[in-house]
């Protein structure tokens, strides 16, 4: 144990994704001290999920050789409809939960407080607390991987909505006439510009014989596809991916040109798979189409950002959603 660790309040942020739990101890500065990993086997059931993120808050606290009754309070980001003020998961389509008690139970088993959030929720605020400088009133925060999400902090605070579904922004449509999205409608966001949708579009147009880097790099059928493949196969001089990889920043863009005109928030920050991997190749077009877009006068003094905590950005928004709710209980 660090020197002079037992004056220090440690919490511990969770990221509960549909393939894996990741979590983190934060000491008072909000330096990360150990994180552990875990799968996170939906297909088992709540409850065995449950399971397995305490024992991923324990692995962690572990790995950082604290005592366990020095973790203050745990905060921890869901994907779905969370409800944080009777710490319930409404229901979250990725782990197939449906109204769990997400809350009650966790304390119960790790014997500490516990905050819940929205994942996107959760990692906005991650990014709001440790990425700006200034702290502005309103950010919005879109993440690209597997699907689409956005996380809100209006005045400083997480803003959830009245059925606690605000910031699903993956399936705002812009394109009627696009491509089907898992919701049931077309041309969501999600089914143009996220890691699934860029990978099915590749995919498909490779079938059709389009010719490409990527079927050198990983075979006729690309197997093992991820989206750091699409930046090395940009950097090579591949037209094709370079294109699709444009598309995805052109409708990210418009997407966030449509949260400039509806909440005029001061920083918009994009992360998550898509732009880990890709930033230097989307974000500038990202700016471009967003300012295009925007209304008229909107968007001046309006940053558009990368975060740069990635993968972290859920673990840090956790220990935060902690560190708010214990100062405020
Ligand atoms: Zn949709």
């Amino acid at each position: 144990m660090a020197e002079g660790a037992s004056k220090t309040e440690f919490v511990v942020g969770v990221d509960i994704g549909g393939t894996k739990i990741y979590s983190g101890v934060f000491g008072s500065s909000m330096e990360c001290i150990g994180t552990a990993r875990v799968s996170t086997k939906a297909q088992r059931g709540p409850d065995a999920v449950i399971e397995r993120i305490v024992r991923c808050v324990h692995d962690a606290v572990d790995e950082c050789d604290l005592p366990f009754d020095q973790v203050k309070g745990v905060g921890v980001g869901a994907p779905g409809a969370v409800d944080p003020e009777n710490g319930r998961v409404i229901f979250a389509p990725n782990l197939d939960w449906k109204d769990v008690g997400l809350r009650k139970t966790l304390e119960k088993q790790l014997g500490t407080p516990v905050f819940l959030g929205n994942d996107c929720n959760v990692c906005t605020l991650g990014v709001y607390e440790t990425e700006l400088k200034r702290k502005p009133k309103d950010v919005v925060g879109i993440f690209l991987g597997t699907g689409i999400g956005a996380g809100l902090v209006l005045n400083g605070e997480i803003y959830t909505g009245f059925n606690r579904t605000a910031g699903e922004i993956g399936h705002m449509v812009l394109e009627v006439s696009g491509p089907k999205c898992s919701c049931g409608n077309n041309g969501c966001f999600e089914a143009l510009a996220s890691r699934t949708a860029l990978f099915r579009k590749i995919h498909a147009a490779v079938k059709e014989g389009q010719k490409t880097i990527l079927t050198d790099m990983l075979g006729p059928d690309l197997e093992d596809l991820r989206s750091g493949d699409l930046r090395k196969a940009i950097r090579r001089g591949d037209k094709f991916v370079d294109h699709v990889v444009e598309e995805a920043a052109e409708y990210t863009g418009i997407a966030v040109a449509n949260i400039i005109n509806l909440l005029n928030p001061e920083v918009v920050v994009l992360g998550g798979g898509i732009i880990e991997a890709l930033e230097d190749e989307m974000m500038a077009i990202i700016v471009e189409t967003a300012m295009e877009y925007a209304m008229s006068g909107t968007s001046k003094g309006i940053e558009i950002m990368a975060s740069k905590l990635g993968d972290d950005a859920g673990i840090t928004g956790g220990a935060v959603l902690a560190r708010r709710g214990l100062k405020a209980s």
